[in-house]
């Protein structure tokens, strides 16, 4: 079913309450593969047109295989005398992500082998997986670890590992031109908000936005497990890639810190026109270089394909300390963050879009701006955040048909709406024609 009923194309406001559908998602388990996954695509196909695709365990993506779908029902642990000290129905991280099923009794010693904490945060759940480990294990509170001194703990998983399918959603938005931009977040996360829901809603709100406007550029939207997920996308689409112009992973866009960009492998436009967005926007913010670590962007940035794809998030993977615990929870994102965040990937979708390059229909020197009405109209303009003087300038100096509108608002460090406003000004008076 799709909601059409809040139009909000242009009012810097998501179609949807994204911490509202964070707090959906957020009890699901979910992990590479399963019905979880299943689940979050499902609803996050309550309000775009997704395309939701099945990718047959064993199947040959590059250089992996689609793993055995993992599906669990239940995990405890108990003491001998049936009390419950451990339980997955209360918080989905307890349990390891891949555990095989196991039903018995064991040591304490026997246990330990399987049991993950954090002693430096002896209050938090762990968030742990072991994809490939054929093991078994939970994930609990240091703090309630100490206090379990018995002999014996009677254990249960209740999970299957077994041939199944991996599952992605994917949703495309034909533009006026084939050139494409592609967005992706990751799905495979269990009950973690920042880390992986933030992404999801925040995408989801996107892909709802720009599923009503008009589009001059192609959109491409993919929900897909990590690592995994993107490999097996780029193996079945080789045909697709020569398309993508700009490509933006999202992750971490929930909680307060500033945001962080992490340009793409080679240097593209995308990374200019985040960095520029951010700079214009009065947030804090820092560009990082690219590292082959991280999220999907170290897929679609891998060689042979080194796609003009960066990765953006507020706090960094890994730097904060409530990255990958039971405190990346519905408390730690905050609404503001997800809308401000929501608002900046919008500003850069929208500048990509209309990023255009011209160049001068009369040809060489300083056209005479007073002879075609140039100076009233920026007169008129100068009150409305129009364009100025020197933003005229300088789209009349770049328009070379080697420079677009962002190149010229970089150089003049100015907003790039500020050089969109000079172009019209030109286009009316004449100056210019669009290249492309
Ligand atoms: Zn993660």
């Amino acid at each position: 079913m799709l909601d059409r009923s809040q139009p909000s194309l242009s009012g810097r406001k998501p179609a949807i309450d994204l911490h509202g559908l964070v707090t959906e998602l957020f009890p699901i388990n979910r992990s590479l593969t399963g019905a979880g996954v299943r689940k979050t695509l499902e609803i996050v196909g309550r309000h775009i047109d997704l395309a939701v695709r099945e990718v047959e365990t064993g199947t040959a993506v590059l250089d992996w295989h689609v793993p055995m779908e993992w599906n669990i029902r239940g995990g405890t642990i108990s003491t001998m005398s049936g009390r419950r000290l451990v339980d997955f129905g209360e918080n989905n991280l307890h349990v390891v992500g891949y555990s095989k099923p196991v039903e018995g009794v064991v040591s304490r010693a026997e246990l330990a082998a399987h049991v993950h904490t954090l002693p430096d945060q002896p209050d938090l759940v762990p968030y742990r997986t072991g994809y490939y480990a054929d093991d078994w294990g939970f994930c609990l509170a240091h703090r309630l670890w100490q206090t379990m001194t018995d002999e014996n703990y009677r254990v249960e998983i209740d999970s299957d590992i077994s041939p199944g399918s991996l599952t992605y959603g994917e949703l495309f938005l034909p533009g006026q031109t084939n050139r494409e931009m592609l967005i992706t977040c990751h799905i495979c996360h269990p009950s973690l908000a920042n880390d992986n829901l933030s992404g999801i809603a925040v995408m989801t709100a996107l892909a709802m936005r720009q599923a009503r406007g008009r589009r001059r550029l192609s959109y491409r939207f993919l929900f897909l497990p990590a690592t995994i997920g993107a490999i097996a996308w780029l193996d079945r689409n080789e045909s697709r890639l020569a398309g993508i112009e700009h490509g933006l992973v999202l992750t971490c866009l929930g909680d307060p810190g500033g945001f962080h960009y992490k340009n793409s492998r080679s240097g593209a436009v995308i990374d200019r026109a985040v960095a520029h967005v951010l700079q214009h926007s009065g947030h804090p913010y820092q560009v990082l270089p690219f590292n082959p670590y991280g999220y999907d962007e170290r897929q679609f940035c891998s060689p042979g394909f080194d796609l003009p794809v960066g990765c953006l998030m507020r706090s960094v993977h890994g730097t904060f300390p409530e990255y990958h615990t039971s405190a990346d929870n519905l408390d730690f994102v905050k609404p503001e963050a997800l809308e401000q965040s929501y608002a900046v990937i919008e500003a850069v979708l929208d500048l990509l879009d209309r990023n255009r390059t011209y160049e001068r229909v009369d040809g060489r020197g300083e056209p005479q701006l007073g002879r075609r009405g140039l100076y009233r109209a920026i007169a008129g303009q100068r009150n409305a955040g129009g364009a100025g003087q020197m933003d005229l300038l300088w789209l009349l100096n770049l328009a070379d048909g080697k420079h677009s509108l962002l190149d010229m608002a970089i150089r003049a460090d100015v907003p790039f709406a500020r050089l969109e406003a000079a172009s019209r000004l030109a286009l009316e008076a004449a100056l210019i024609r669009e290249v492309h």
